[in-house]
């Protein structure tokens, strides 16, 4: 299928028919898995910590140093539940959290060592404002920050953070976070030192179609230069206890409105192999929808998820409902790491 240009996908995304979108959405991704697979990684996402100085608008997640719920998490606790994610047949963990004003690069170091010493798991984590923060505070590169971060134990990178790549955008959802530069800097820093990244974008906040359209331009001129990125992950504000979701103007997203993100995504985006449907924001329903739009990753099973549940949404999902909500779509379903190598079929 040829590539299209930002003038184009405007175009489809503004005036095209749903079925129409998903259908050409769905042919693509065909082309791309004609072997009618549809895989899912078996992880656990661990947050060590809420406390976060950035106070995003959008996020109902973090918490102020001095709150009774701020926390930092225990050692034993982070072992813990690293055996309960290997028991299930886990490969990964991604482990994220806020920008904690204490912790500095030694306890991250600490931590992945301390991981890697007892345990065989990929560890996906620390996402580009956790790396841009450590790299301010140590006045180091971002370069050395990841390549620190990888002599330590870390394997990957999640593209969190990027919600949308608009300068724009940031400045009314997330204004202390870090800019749209900077997410892309980490990105490909990371792909030139050799390791694999996911990219994400949250819409449905204040963007305009444009900047949905400019959002995934940055990612495919990314790819097209390192290939580094191993899938794209869109999801959807949830607008719960957010000071953002205050705002009577911002009512969050339809089904509609993610299947037509989903679609324009996969056709964009003709330069990274997966796409991912997220249950998590949208539900084991629509994410099967979501698998004739594009889609054709039900991402993780997330034994744990915390931060879009804080937003008030929480889709209770094991690996057996993710398996069987894969079948019943048609297609074979399969086990896969981080790496999207694929391990085990159901
Ligand atoms: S989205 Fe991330 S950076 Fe923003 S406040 Fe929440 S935890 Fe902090």
């Amino acid at each position: 299928m040829k590539r299209i240009n930002r003038q184009q996908a405007l175009e489809l995304f503004c005036n095209s028919d749903l079925l129409d979108l998903g259908e050409r959405a769905d042919l693509l991704r065909k082309e791309l898995h004609p072997e009618g697979i549809v895989t899912f990684v078996v992880d656990r996402n661990i947050n060590y910590t809420n406390v976060c100085i950035n106070e995003c608008r959008f996020c109902a997640f973090f918490r102020s140093a001095a709150s009774p719920e701020a926390y930092i998490l225990s050692d034993d606790d982070l072992f813990q539940k690293i055996e309960e994610t290997l028991a299930l047949e886990g490969t990964q963990i991604l482990i994220q959290g806020g920008l904690h004003p204490d912790l500095d690069l030694d306890y991250y170091t600490s931590l992945l060592c301390k991981i890697k010493q007892r345990f065989s798991i990929n560890v996906h984590g620390f996402s580009p404002p956790e790396v841009c923060y450590l790299a301010k505070k140590h006045d180091l590169t971002i370069r050395e920050t990841i390549k620190i971060l990888r002599q330590a134990g870390l394997d990957s990178i999640p593209g969190g953070g990027a919600e949308i790549l608009s300068d724009r955008v940031r400045t009314i959802i997330s204004p202390k976070k870090i800019k749209s530069g900077d997410w892309f800097r980490v990105m490909e820093e990371a792909h030139m030192l050799g390791m694999r990244t996911t990219a994400t974008m949250m819409f449905g906040s204040v963007e305009e179609p444009e900047d949905i359209i400019g959002h995934l331009d940055v990612i495919r001129k990314l790819q097209d230069r390192t290939g580094g990125f191993t899938a794209f992950i869109p999801w959807s504000f949830q607008v719960g206890n957010t000071e953002l979701g205050k705002q009577s103007a911002i009512k969050g997203s339809t089904a509609i409105d993610y299947l037509r993100v989903l679609a324009l995504s996969r056709i964009y985006l003709d330069n990274i192999n997966n796409v991912q449907a997220s249950w998590v924001t949208q539900g084991l329903k629509l994410a099967q929808v979501a698998l004739r739009f594009g889609a054709n990753d039900f991402g993780s099973t997330m034994i744990e998820e915390n931060v879009v549940r804080a937003a008030g949404v929480s889709y209770c999902v094991t690996k057996e409902d993710i398996i069987n909500a894969i079948k019943a779509t048609g297609f074979r379903t399969v086990q896969r790491n981080t790496y999207y190598d694929k391990l085990k079929e159901f």
